[in-house]
């Protein structure tokens, strides 16, 4: 998971280190010390000390506080929850130890997969309006977490590793069918591309795109697969969005290019459609891949998708697993024009052939 929280490191060290002075020497010794380590990114170290020093006495809010990020900022979120709650107790003040232990908080309980209890944190930070920080904080993830009253009365369907929210229960005929054709796609692009997964996806089906842009400030639809969660258009494809979720946490691909990042999910999208044919008559019998492949910006979004589609589809079938995931991993044109240029050729020959 590429998430890093280094907002306000620095802000949170100092307002932290203006309440040691009051603290008597050896704590704040301590303190000084956890501070040194949080900045320094040191977090092991801190959570080794920190740890120490809680076990000889529990009763050091801002100790929690530290040694609680630490654990977060190491995404290791059901360690750093225990500590959070302790340091959440605090009185809100100046020091911004309460409103910081919420936001970790919320977060902490989001990647835990405990949506409700990360709201409820998220919105207490907010509602103190503390500190700043801790609020902007706060504000971002409750906005891209999606976790707003404006989706509370939306209808909630489970299955083992979806959530799925209804904006329009009633449009879709059957929820249940619905919500288990995508938990099969799921696991049919986990079979190829298997990520253990911190939460269940948030996967949120919307009947309207003119009430999705102005919540969303996108097009749907759209995956983030950091957050685990998706927007899709009631009608969209059950496996696009999905693929993009579970692809990135499968392989981590460190570079992206539209064309492979897009096509990956379209081949993946676990419909029948016969992705060759659908790029020959998008493509017009012809397209020259590593230009579309360099300047994604230039090409028609439509004929992107499908040869992209038909392209990996291709490379799944040509190229070696080990060249393939190389590809998915490093997506630039440059990094893959030497092993994989006769297999593109070829790819491009197969396009040109009359439908
Ligand atoms: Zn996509």
């Amino acid at each position: 998971m590429p998430i890093r929280y280094s907002i306000s490191r620095f802000r949170a060290y100092s307002t932290m280190l203006a309440l040691v002075s009051s603290i008597a020497s050896a704590q704040a010794q301590t303190l000084e010390e956890a501070g040194k380590l949080y900045m320094s990114g040191q977090l092991d170290q801190l959570i080794a000390q920190g740890e120490a020093s809680l076990r000889k006495n529990d009763q050091q809010p801002i100790l929690h506080l530290f040694v609680g990020r630490a654990y977060a900022d190491q995404n290791r979120f059901s360690e750093a929850i225990p500590h959070l709650e302790k340091s959440r107790q605090a009185p809100a003040g100046t020091d911004g130890v309460k409103v910081w232990s919420l936001g970790y908080l919320g977060t902490s309980y989001y990647f835990t997969d405990q949506p409700g209890k990360a709201q409820m944190a998220l919105e207490e930070c907010v509602a103190l309006n503390n500190t700043q920080n801790a609020t902007k904080y706060a504000q971002r993830r409750l906005q891209g977490y999606q976790l707003l009253p404006f989706y509370a009365g939306w209808k909630v369907v489970e299955t083992a590793h979806l959530r799925l929210h209804f904006q329009s229960p009633e449009q879709v005929p059957d929820l249940a069918q619905y919500a288990a054709e995508r938990e099969q796609a799921y696991q049919a692009i986990s079979q190829k591309f298997p990520a253990s997964l911190a939460k269940k996806i948030d996967f949120y089906v919307w009947n309207n795109k003119a009430d999705a842009k102005p919540m969303l400030q996108r097009e749907l639809g759209f995956a983030v697969p950091e957050a685990m969660l998706l927007n899709a258009r009631q009608g969209q494809t059950r496996g696009h969005e999905l693929a993009h979720v579970l692809v990135q946490h499968s392989l981590q691909p460190a570079q992206r290019a539209k064309l492979i990042n897009e096509g990956i999910a379209v081949y993946l999208d676990q419909t029948s459609t016969n992705r060759m044919q659908r790029a020959r008559q998008f493509a017009q019998g012809r397209a020259d891949v590593w230009r579309l492949w360099e300047h994604p910006e230039e090409a028609d979004e439509a004929q992107l998708y499908a040869v992209g589609g038909a392209l990996l589809e291709y490379l799944a079938a040509h190229a070696t697993p080990e060249q393939f995931r190389a590809l998915l991993k490093d997506q630039r044109a440059d990094a893959n024009r030497a092993t994989l240029g006769p297999l593109v050729a070829a790819f491009e020959q197969e396009l040109a052939k009359p439908e």
